[in-house]
């Protein structure tokens, strides 16, 4: 069990209001906020590399922190800037030809279709959509009947930008393998709301980022490349940090996922990130889910049971992300009217999963995702306000 009184705590910003935005941008715990402070003043008494040499061992580290927290090695992990950052990394380093195909799903995100369209245009390849099941969830059996020698990438979502549908991942990674396909997951809405295992998921590369569930700063995420992916992957680019020039005109690359960093990159953050994961493996990432879930179970039951309102969620096994639309009021004034009274959500527009959306004929959704430093309280006051809403308009 979560220790409710504790994380509320270390979360001051969580007892002043409702904060639902953890698929957004969370409020990062006290212990992370001091690690990167302590940083930038270190940085500022002794200069960033020499601050950076002390807390070498940290750095170091912190690919063990992330290997016990997805599954891997520490050798497959590598941080990035962002879940797109890692993702477009990933995807630039398979081999794509023409007449290859990529299969997404249709809750695919705008950040990871785009670079997708444009290198499919650029080199003659296919990007195809595997339909949702009748629950609205990637379909492994449609999958199945895709699949050739020619699908090169399954892009799989496991929790989507609008929606609280999770992926049966492993099914689909054991159906992309049997033709020799990666299996290249999007984990930027899973990680730290839900106990990933890379290793039972079966997936060749994941992507993530730092600021949403697992409430690490800005500008940081990571990316796990499996080894076996690694032997079949071309980085498009490495700099001095992921190869060594060892000639005038040769150059060695390194062989674990430190292949794809780039020498520079925000110290305090990544302290903060590696902080961050630390925190949650303190608290139990089965511990998390089972609280994240919970809660959002909770708030959808009372959502649904209020005139007008109508829960967007898919799907037969749910997340943490809560997402409903309101009779007569747009989402963008239901997020507004409800953060007048301190009650933090946001708006997934049609853009962000446009394949998605279109099927289901919605231009935008409110979404509320509550963290596991959420009270019960909180979440009825959250029904109580949309309610209102609802009777004023
Ligand atoms: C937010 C999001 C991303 C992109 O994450 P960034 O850190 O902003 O690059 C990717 N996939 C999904 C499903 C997301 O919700």
């Amino acid at each position: 069990m979560i220790d409710l009184a504790a994380v509320r705590a270390d979360t001051p910003a969580a007892q002043r209001g409702v904060f639902l935005d953890s698929a957004g941008s969370s409020l990062a715990p006290e212990p992370v906020l001091a690690e990167q402070f302590a940083h930038l003043r270190r940085e500022a008494e002794i200069g960033g590399y020499q601050a950076a040499d002390e807390r070498a061992g940290d750095f170091e580290a912190g690919y063990q922190v992330f290997a016990e927290l997805l599954g891997c090695r520490a050798e497959e992990v590598a941080f990035t800037e962002s879940a797109t950052r890692s993702w477009v990394t990933a995807f630039q380093a398979v081999p794509l030809g023409k007449g290859d195909r990529v299969l997404v799903g249709e809750v695919e995100y705008a950040s990871n279709a785009i670079p997708l369209l444009m290198r499919a245009e650029a080199v003659g390849a296919s990007v195809e959509v595997v339909p949702s099941d009748e629950q609205g969830s990637f379909s492994a059996a449609a999958l199945e009947e895709m699949l050739d020698e020619r699908v090169k990438l399954v892009s799989v979502v496991h929790v989507p930008t609008n929606g609280g549908v999770v992926a049966e991942v492993r099914r689909i990674s054991e159906a992309a393998h049997r033709v020799g396909a990666l299996v290249l997951l999007d984990a930027c809405q899973a990680i730290g709301q839900l106990d990933l295992d890379t290793d039972a998921l079966d997936v060749d590369l994941v992507t993530a980022t730092g600021r949403k569930w697992l409430r690490a700063p800005r500008g940081t995420g990571v990316l796990v490349v499996r080894d076996r992916a690694a032997e079949r992957l071309r980085p498009p680019v490495a700099d001095l940090r992921g190869a060594e020039w060892t000639a005038p005109h040769s150059y060695r690359l390194r062989d674990d996922a430190r292949v794809h960093e780039l020498w520079e990159h925000g110290a305090a953050a990544r302290l903060g990130l590696i902080r961050a994961a630390r925190y949650l493996l303190e608290l139990g990432p089965a511990e998390v889910e089972q609280a994240v879930t919970a809660r959002a179970a909770h708030l959808r039951a009372g959502l649904a049971e209020l005139p007008g309102v109508t829960v967007r969620d898919l799907g037969g096994r749910k997340s943490g992300i809560v997402t409903f639309t309101v009779d007569g009021l747009p989402a963008a004034q239901v997020r507004d009217l409800l953060a007048a009274q301190g009650i933090t959500v946001s708006v997934s527009h049609r853009p962000s999963a446009l394949l998605d959306m279109t099927n289901r004929s919605l231009d935008t959704v409110v979404r509320a995702s509550p963290h596991y430093f959420v009270t019960e309280e909180q979440l009825d006051a959250t029904v109580a306000a949309v309610a209102a809403l609802r009777r004023a308009a």
